[in-house]
C-alpha cells in the first residue's frame, strides 16, 4: 500500500474484538505500535503475553496521548464514561472510532460529552465475533472478509472515515457506510432478535428442567440455534439497553409471525404451516 502506517493505535477495553483489530493491524504492518488499556491489569498482562498489544498503559489518558487512531472496544455502555474520561487528551489529532453492536448510543454519548459529536469520532460495527471473549479469544483473521458497518455523521471529517476505512479494508474486511438509525434497526432484526430469541429459549427450557436433563437429548438443530446463548451477559445486556426501541418493534413482529405459526399448529391449517416454511427455505437458501 502506498499509505504509510499509522504510528500509533490505542486499544480502549482489549477483549474479543479490541484485540484481533490489533493483531489483524499488526500481522498486515498497518501500524507500528500497539497500545492497550483496559480494565484490569490482568488483561494487559495478557495481551502483552500474547502479543496483542505492545505496550499497556492501564491510565486512559496516557494511553490516547499521541495515538493516531482510538479505538474503543469496551461494552457499549461505558462508552460515555470511556470518552469523558479521555476527552481531555484528545485534541483532535487522533481519530477516534469505536466497535459498538449498537451506533445510535454511541453517538449519543459522544454528543453528551463533547456538546456534539466531534468531527473525528468515526462510529463502527464490525459484523463479525463469536460467543467467545476475553483478549485470549482474539484473532488475528476474525474479520478477514467480514463486513464492517460505518456510520458517518454529515460533519464527520472525510480523512478520518478514510483513516478508519483503510484500517479495517487493511485487515481484509469489507467496509460499508449507513446512517445510524437504519443500522441499529437492521441489526436490531438481523443480530439482537436472534440473541434474544437463544437466551429465551434456553432459560425457559433449563428453568423448567432442573437437572437440565433435556440438554442431553438436544442434537444438531438445538446445538445451532442456541450455540449463542453462551454470549457474554454483560455485552448482551447493554445492547437490550441501548436498542430498546428497534430491539421492541422486532419483537412485536416476530411475536405476529409466531401467533400465526401457532394458529397454523392449533388448526393443522398444513397450507398455512407448508407456507409460512417454504418461504422461509427459498429466503434462507438464497442469502447462503
Ligand atoms: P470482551 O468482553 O471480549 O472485551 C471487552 C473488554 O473491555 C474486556 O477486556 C473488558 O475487561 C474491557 N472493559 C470492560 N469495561 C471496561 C471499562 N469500563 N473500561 C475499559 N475496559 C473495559 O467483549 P467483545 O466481544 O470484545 O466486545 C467489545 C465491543 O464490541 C462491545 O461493544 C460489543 O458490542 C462489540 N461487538 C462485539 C461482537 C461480538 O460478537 N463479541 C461483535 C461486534 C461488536
Amino acid at each position: 500500500s502506498l499509505v504509510q502506517p499509522m504510528n500509533r493505535v490505542t486499544i480502549v477495553g482489549l477483549g474479543l474484538i479490541g484485540g484481533s483489530f490489533a493483531l489483524g493491524l499488526k500481522a498486515h504492518g498497518l501500524c507500528n505500535e500497539i497500545v492497550g488499556c483496559s480494565r484490569s491489569q490482568s488483561t494487559l498482562d495478557k495481551g502483552l503475553q500474547l502479543g496483542v498489544i505492545d505496550r499497556a498503559e492501564p491510565d486512559i489518558l496516557k494511553a490516547v496521548a499521541g495515538a493516531d487512531l482510538v479505538m474503543l472496544a469496551a461494552p457499549i455502555g461505558s462508552t460515555e464514561t470511556l470518552l469523558r474520561a479521555m476527552a481531555p487528551a484528545l485534541d483532535g489529532s487522533a481519530v477516534v472510532t469505536d466497535a459498538g453492536s449498537v451506533k445510535g448510543n454511541v453517538v449519543a454519548a459522544a454528543k453528551a460529552v463533547f456538546g456534539k459529536v466531534p468531527n473525528w469520532f468515526v462510529p463502527g460495527h464490525p459484523i463479525a465475533g463469536s460467543e467467545r471473549s476475553g483478549v485470549e479469544a482474539a484473532k488475528v483473521d476474525l474479520y478477514q472478509n467480514h463486513k464492517v458497518i460505518l456510520t458517518p455523521l454529515p460533519d464527520t471529517d472525510p480523512d478520518a472515515l478514510n483513516l478508519v476505512q483503510h484500517a479495517w479494508s487493511g485487515i481484509g474486511a469489507e467496509v460499508l457506510t449507513m446512517s445510524v438509525e437504519q443500522h441499529d434497526s437492521v441489526l436490531a432484526a438481523t443480530s439482537h432478535l436472534p440473541h434474544l430469541l437463544a437466551f429465551s429459549l434456553v432459560d425457559t427450557l433449563a428453568k423448567e428442567d432442573e437437572n437440565q436433563e433435556i440438554f442431553r437429548y438436544a442434537a444438531g438443530g438445538f446445538r445451532d440455534f442456541t450455540r449463542i446463548a453462551s454470549s457474554d451477559p454483560t455485552m448482551w445486556h447493554d445492547i437490550f439497553i441501548a436498542n430498546q426501541q428497534s430491539i421492541l418493534d422486532v419483537i412485536g413482529h416476530f411475536s405476529r409471525g409466531l401467533e400465526v405459526f401457532k394458529a397454523a399448529v392449533e388448526q393443522q391449517d398444513s397450507q398455512a404451516m407448508l407456507g409460512i416454511m417454504t418461504r422461509a427455505k427459498v429466503a434462507r437458501d438464497h442469502f447462503t
